[in-house]
């Protein structure tokens, strides 16, 4: 046809997210007279998450916020996690708590995230979290899911009525993602490994997030002609000549010419994760000292 989708840019939409940041933490640290804090806590030497902690911990001092790492070894026990999250949880000057994920073999991360303040949940994992996102009440919302919406809102504008079916459950994307498009007023499938017929289901969205880690899973008779692709997918996958690429849950080239608005992988949906965990770090340090939310 010749018609090819928009792209939906997240790098420009995360660093716009990240000046709303920096702006928002300037005014707290005028306010308070000490900048927002963040202390991100990496046990073990996976080099994923290495990567990870370095890129949120330069993003944060970029913003105006100070980041403290609390490196611990594998061989780190329960009790030492625990007592350390304790420690984080009544010092004053920490307004956000961040357990990189994965932990290393041993160390129950349910337990460890759970132990996390709620005020200070800046993952928006907690119990409390999670609660208050099924109950439409304030706090801290997952990061992930959150660039989800606001880049579908930055493509759409008003999502109301839509139809937004999220390929995946998980407690980390999936589920989250359908309870904030609900909280847009969007009609919600919430589609899993059990779905039955998910092509079919997957044609009818107006707004398609695909969240399996599945590379390619959504071909280009899975895309309603005019809809949004929201690919939340990060896969590694090897090319033919030996080198890895990074490729999303959607085959790209194929939905360029069906789709109206696509995320592209990388530079999608993957730089919001940080530009929402600053906003969130902003949010929960003007709440704690109980300020208006700047940002
Ligand atoms: P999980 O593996 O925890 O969950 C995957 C979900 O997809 C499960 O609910 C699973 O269903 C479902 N699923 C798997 N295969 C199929 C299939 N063939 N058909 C339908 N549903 C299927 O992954 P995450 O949610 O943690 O992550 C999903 C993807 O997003 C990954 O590629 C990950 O790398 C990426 N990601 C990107 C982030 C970012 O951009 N910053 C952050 C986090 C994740 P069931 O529950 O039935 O098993």
């Amino acid at each position: 046809s010749g018609r090819r989708a928009v792209l939906i840019d997240g790098k420009a939409a995360a660093e716009g997210l990240d000046q709303a940041a920096r702006a928002g933490a300037l005014e707290l640290t005028q306010t308070l007279g000490r900048p927002p804090c963040l202390a991100v806590v990496l046990a073990g030497e996976d080099p994923a998450s290495q990567v990870y902690v370095r890129n949120k911990v330069r993003r944060t001092e970029s913003a105006g916020m100070i980041s403290v790492e609390h490196r611990l070894p594998a061989s780190v026990s329960q009790d030492e996690l625990l007592a350390l999250i304790g420690r984080l949880n009544i010092d004053p000057v920490v307004d956000g708590i961040l357990v990189q994920l994965p932990l290393p073999a041993g160390l129950d991360a349910q337990t460890v995230v759970q132990a996390i303040d709620p005020a200070k949940d800046v993952d928006g994992l907690t119990a409390a979290s999670a609660g208050a996102l099924v109950l439409g009440a304030p706090g801290l919302r997952p990061c992930t899911p959150a660039g989800c919406v606001y880049l579908a809102r930055q493509a759409l504008g008003d999502l109301t009525g839509r139809h937004v079916v999220v390929i995946g459950r998980s407690i980390l994307v999936g589920k989250p993602a359908a309870l904030l498009f609900l909280d847009a007023d969007c009609t919600v499938s919430l589609a899993h490994s059990r779905t039955r017929d998910l092509p079919a289901l997957a044609r009818q969205a107006d707004i398609l997030i695909a969240a399996a880690g599945r590379p390619g899973m959504v071909k280009a008779d899975w895309i309603r002609p005019g809809a949004t692709v929201i690919d939340v997918g990060i896969n590694r996958v090897a090319r033919p000549d030996g080198s890895s690429a990074l490729t999303g849950d959607a085959d790209y080239e194929a939905a360029l010419d069906i789709a109206d608005f696509i995320t592209p992988v990388p530079g999608g949906v993957g730089p919001m994760t940080i530009a929402m965990l600053l906003i969130n770090t902003v949010r929960a340090c003007a709440r704690r000292a109980g300020l208006a939310i700047p940002a």
